[in-house]
């Protein structure tokens, strides 16, 4: 154990809150069956029949801009799908994390052109944004939360989407490489969903984990974004006013979103810190509106809300059949099995000199970094799916999540329809099908 995990053990166990040792979140996996003691500080779940409450071809697991793609594209290819989501809202980070921008809409395409490469279902969804007046920005657009939780919330209901909130996946039960069922925790009790093909949707990879697919684990920043109200009261000519970090505007006037970069080398994957890490943003960020308020001129500024959703930014990584790279993304490399092309948002330092994102290539993305190497029927999509890390701040924007999602949804579709492994199923139909649904393969 390094130093900082047994500091961290020690206050959290000086503040009572762990009675042994704990174990990673890799280790508390319950064996099937336990015919010894259990080790110290563990307790053996005893084995239990669970209710079987919906089966669907198409299970998508987390309802974020991925998840969603994910059910109602896999729902409008005629497939029966059932979308997972354990809080109240879908969008995930995008609305429940208060991550307003939609990024990665745009890139330069090998004309040398820049174009917009949003387009399928994740189009859809900034144009009926935009349709709502909730929308700020041709490029990178910038949506109102609520506004996009609504209009994903209608496009899972019209597209005949099983919606159920509220369950938080818990684990799987699975044989030979193939999952049977998926356990969810909620208000009535441990349940299970079945599925002919699950799709990885929780930002996090827990299916993938659980299923026993490797990955790999990265520690990034974890933030906690908020809004402000009534920034246009801001009266700039008062004496002793000071320019104070109020964020960037939202499609509701007089209010501003607030990123926070957080501490970096964050475990995302880990209760204690997600817990630490909520009490004391939320401490910083009263702070901070208090001292914008007592700034002159600032005092109408009010707190409106803090995101319900912490700001994880990245986790577990699959590492599928193929881990997308960089190079990929920066040479216009092109894949037989394309199912997608997202575009880019930021700086890269690439060929020894920075790239800046006005310049930037449109990138496709292979079938194959949403197909893990073992289970038969699971894929991975949104800011899991297979790619180097050094591909991170592209691949784990909204822009790619939405991409991948559509795409993952689509190949389960297909995969239940001709009876195949996800890793067997036709590419040829996939990419068919999804340029039927409007996606821009490149
Ligand atoms: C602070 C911060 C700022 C960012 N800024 C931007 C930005 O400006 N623009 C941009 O494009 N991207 C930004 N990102 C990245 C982007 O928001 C996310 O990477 C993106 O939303 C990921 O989409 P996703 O669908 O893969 O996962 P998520 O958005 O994380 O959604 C996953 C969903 O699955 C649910 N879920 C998870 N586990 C389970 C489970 N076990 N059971 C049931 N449900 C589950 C969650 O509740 C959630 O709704 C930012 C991220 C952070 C943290």
């Amino acid at each position: 154990m390094d130093r900082r995990t047994l500091l961290s053990r020690a206050s959290a166990a000086a503040a009572g809150l762990i009675l042994g040792p704990r174990p990673a979140a890799a280790d508390a996996r319950a064996p099937e069956s336990l015919d010894r003691a259990p080790t110290p500080g563990m307790v053996v779940e005893p084995a239990r029949e669970v209710p079987v409450v919906a089966e669907a071809d198409v299970v998508v697991i987390g309802g974020g801009p991925a998840g969603v793609a994910a059910a109602v594209a896999a729902a409008r290819t005629g497939a029966s799908a059932l979308l997972v989501e354990r809080y109240n809202h879908l969008g995930g980070l995008w609305t429940g994390g208060l991550v307003l921008p939609l990024l990665a809409t745009h890139a330069v395409g090998p004309d040398r052109r820049r174009r917009r490469v949003l387009a399928g279902i994740g189009g859809e969804m900034a144009e009926r944004l935009v349709a709502l007046k909730m929308s700020i920005e041709e490029v990178n657009p910038v949506v109102d939360p609520e506004a996009a939780k609504y209009v994903l919330d209608a496009m899972v209901q019209e597209a005949g989407v099983q919606m159920l909130y509220h369950c938080w996946a818990a684990g799987l039960v699975s044989h030979d490489g193939v999952i049977d069922a998926v356990l969810l925790e909620s208000k009535s009790g441990r349940v299970a969903v079945r599925g002919k093909v699950v799709v990885d949707c929780t930002g996090d990879g827990d299916v993938f984990h659980w299923a026993g697919e490797a990955y790999d684990t990265m520690q990034y920043h974890i933030g906690l974004v908020h809004r402000v109200g009534n920034v246009h009261r801001i009266d700039r000519s008062r004496p002793g006013f000071q320019e104070r970090q109020i964020g960037e505007p939202t499609p509701i006037p007089g209010v501003n979103w607030v990123n926070m970069h957080g501490e970096s080398d964050q475990d995302g994957l880990d209760l204690f810190t997600l817990s630490r890490l909520q009490q004391k943003y939320r401490r910083e960020i009263w702070e901070h509106v208090e001292k914008v308020r007592a700034t002159p001129g600032c005092e109408e500024v009010f707190l409106l809300d803090t995101a319900s959703q912490l700001g994880v930014r990245m986790s577990r990584i699959l590492e599928g059949q193929y881990r997308l790279t960089l190079k990929d993304s920066m040479t216009y490399r092109t894949f037989d099995d394309a199912i997608g092309v997202s575009g880019a948002w930021t700086s890269v330092l690439w060929g020894g000199r920075k790239v800046p994102e006005e310049e930037r290539p449109l990138w496709q993305i292979p079938y194959r970094s949403l197909v893990p190497k073992r289970t038969k029927n699971l894929l991975a999509a949104g800011r899991c799916f297979s790619f180097e890390r050094a591909l991170v701040e592209d691949a784990r924007v909204i822009g790619a999540c939405l991409i991948t999602g559509h795409a993952a949804g689509v190949a389960a579709a297909v995969a239940v329809g001709n009876g195949t492994s996800v890793q067997e199923a036709d590419v040829g139909r996939i990419r068919a099908l999804l340029a039927q649904q409007k996606a821009y393969l490149g």
